[in-house]
């Protein structure tokens, strides 16, 4: 186990590993994501694979 809070990916407040959202802080920057995930979804899809989600 790491004490470390995550912090979430769209407004940066700090998450709790037990939250029900995780790693978001909350449904709404949980929706907010998936909505920025589907407009880049739609652009061209540009080749930069860093390894943006720490799993
Ligand atoms: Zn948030």
């Amino acid at each position: 186990m790491n004490g470390k809070p995550m912090r979430c990916p769209i407004c940066g407040q700090p998450v709790a590993a037990a939250a029900p959202e995780y790693p978001f802080c909350s449904r709404r920057c949980r929706t907010q994501d998936l909505a920025n995930w589907a407009i880049e979804a739609y652009r061209v899809p540009v080749t930069s694979d860093d390894d943006a989600d720490g799993a």
